[in-house]
C-alpha cells in the first residue's frame, strides 16, 4: 500500500479522516474492486452522503457499508477506533486488555471486550494444509490450581491426563521448524484432555504422514512411529536435547503464551481460551513482519467472519 501507517501515531493521524479510513479498509477488503457482500457483484455505486455503496442487482439489502460482511458488522463503533484497536492488538507483544482498550479509545470495557474477541476471530488461522518437514508437538496446561502445585505433584497429576480435574485447560501445540530465522510456524488448539485418544488423532490431523516428529515421552504419542519419523526426548530421565531432537521451540512458544496470558489478561475463561491462542499464534507467525505489515495482514482478514454478542456470551460468562 502506498500510505501504510508505520506506527500507532501514524495510524491514529491517518484514520482520523473518516474517508481515508474507509478507503483504506475498502482497498484491503476488496483488492479487485468493491464487491457487494450479498451477491458478489462489482456493479456498485458509492453514496457519499451515507458512506455506503448501493448494489445494482435485484435483492434485499442493496445498500452496504465497509463493515457489512466483516467482523465489524452492526458495530456502531467508528472505523478509526476499530483500526486503532486492531493496531494495538496486532502489535502488542503480550496482548492488550479490554480495560486498556476502553481507556485508550474511549469506549466501555464491555464494548472493548467484544471488539477484541471479534478481532481475535479475524486472527484465526483458517488453513487446512498439514505441517511437514520437522515438526515439534507438545501439550501444556493453562490456568487452574495446578499452576501453584509443587512440581512433582503437578507432574504426577498431569501425567494421568487429568487436566480437567484440577481446573486447568489443556492446550496442544505444533511448531513446524524452518531453516530461515523467523519463519517457523505455530498452531495451537485447546483439547479436552491429554489422553492418547486425543493427542494421537490431533497429530494425524495436523502433521503430514512421513514428517519428522519430535515429542516428549508422553504416552499419548506412543503409537505414531509407524506413520511418522518419530523421535522422543525423555524429559522424565532428565533428557531435553539430543542433537536436533528436542521440543524447545514449542516450549518457547508456551512461555510466550503464558507470559501474555498471565501478564495482560486478568482471567481467561476456558471457554474463551482458544481465541487467546489464535491471537498469540497470529502474532508469533507474523513476527518477521514490520508492525505496519502485521497490521495490514490483520485488516485483510476481517472479511467473511462474524461473531455476535449472543454467540460470545452463550457460555454464560461475563466480559472480563
Ligand atoms: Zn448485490
Amino acid at each position: 500500500m502506498k500510505h501504510e501507517p508505520q506506527t500507532l501515531m501514524d495510524a491514529i493521524r491517518f484514520f482520523a479522516d473518516e474517508r481515508v479510513a474507509l478507503d483504506f479498509v475498502a482497498t484491503l477488503r476488496w483488492p479487485n474492486g468493491v464487491a457487494c457482500p450479498t451477491c458478489g457483484s462489482l456493479d456498485v455505486t458509492f453514496i457519499p452522503s451515507v458512506q455506503r455503496w448501493n448494489c445494482k442487482e435485484k435483492h434485499a439489502r442493496k445498500q452496504f457499508s465497509v463493515k457489512n460482511g466483516s467482523i465489524m458488522e452492526d458495530s456502531p463503533i467508528p472505523l478509526d477506533k476499530w483500526l486503532a484497536t486492531m493496531w494495538l492488538i496486532a502489535n502488542a507483544k503480550n496482548g492488550v486488555s479490554s480495560y486498556e482498550v476502553a481507556r485508550s479509545i474511549a469506549v466501555t470495557q464491555k464494548s472493548a471486550w467484544f471488539m477484541l474477541h471479534r478481532i481475535r476471530l479475524a486472527m484465526e488461522d483458517g488453513t487446512f494444509n498439514k505441517m511437514n518437514g520437522i515438526v515439534e508437538a507438545d501439550e501444556t496446561y493453562i490456568g487452574g490450581k495446578a499452576r501453584n502445585m509443587h512440581k512433582a505433584k503437578r507432574d504426577e497429576v498431569l501425567k494421568d491426563g487429568h487436566a480437567g480435574m484440577v481446573g486447568k485447560a489443556a492446550v496442544m501445540g505444533f511448531i513446524q521448524r524452518s531453516d530461515e530465522p523467523g519463519k517457523s510456524r505455530v498452531r495451537a488448539t485447546t483439547i479436552a484432555d491429554a489422553k492418547r485418544t486425543t493427542l494421537d488423532p490431533k497429530v494425524r490431523q495436523t502433521v503430514a504422514e512421513g514428517s519428522i516428529l519430535f515429542t516428549d515421552g508422553a504416552g499419548g504419542y506412543r503409537f505414531l512411529g509407524d506413520d511418522y519419523n518419530h523421535s522422543v526426548v525423555n524429559h522424565d530421565a532428565g533428557e531435553y536435547v539430543r542433537g536436533e531432537v528436542h521440543t524447545n521451540a514449542i516450549e518457547n512458544f508456551w512461555s510466550l503464551l503464558k507470559r501474555g496470558l498471565h501478564g495482560t489478561y486478568i482471567s481467561v475463561e476456558p471457554f474463551h481460551l482458544f481465541r487467546y491462542l489464535d491471537e498469540q499464534v497470529f502474532r508469533f507467525n507474523s513476527r518477521d513482519l514490520s508492525d505496519g505489515d502485521r497490521f495490514l495482514a490483520l485488516v485483510r482478514s476481517i472479511a467473511g467472519k462474524r461473531l455476535t454478542y449472543d454467540q460470545l456470551i452463550s457460555s454464560g460468562t461475563t466480559p472480563a
